[in-house]
C-alpha cells in the first residue's frame, strides 16, 4: 500500500490522500467530478428542472480536464438554455392568459 506521495511541485513527501500540498499549497489531485451516466442524469434532470443549478453544475463540468466532463457541461448549460427560454415564453402566455381572462371579466361586469 502506498501511502506517500512527492508533491510535483515542492518535492515534498505528501500523503496520497491529501488534496493539496501541506507545503506549498499545490493541488496534488483535483477532486474529479463524476461522468457516471447516473450523475449526468441527475445533472440533466437538474438543468430542466432547477436551471441556475445547471449553469452552475455545467460550468463546474466544463472547467475539467477531460472531455466527457466538458460535454455534460456543455448539454448542462444547453439544456438551462432552452429551459429558461421555455419558461419565460410560458410565463409570458400565462401573463397575457390571465389578463385576457380579468379583462373579458370586466367587460362582463361593466354590461350590468
Ligand atoms: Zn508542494
Amino acid at each position: 500500500m502506498d501511502d506517500s506521495l512527492v508533491c510535483p511541485s515542492c518535492h515534498i513527501e505528501v500523503r496520497s490522500t491529501d488534496y493539496f500540498c501541506y507545503n506549498c499549497g499545490k493541488n496534488l489531485k483535483p477532486k474529479p467530478l463524476s461522468t457516471s451516466l447516473t450523475q449526468q442524469i441527475l445533472i440533466y434532470l437538474g438543468s430542466v428542472f432547477l436551471p441556475p443549478l445547471g449553469l452552475v453544475w455545467g460550468v463546474r463540468y466544463l472547467r475539467q480536464e477531460d472531455n466527457t466532463s466538458k460535454i455534460v457541461g456543455v448539454i448542462s448549460i444547453v439544456l438551462t438554455a432552452i429551459t429558461s427560454v421555455l419558461l419565460i415564453k410560458f410565463t409570458n402566455d400565462l401573463i397575457k392568459t390571465v389578463n385576457e381572462q380579468v379583462n373579458s371579466q370586466l367587460q362582463e361586469m361593466q354590461g350590468f
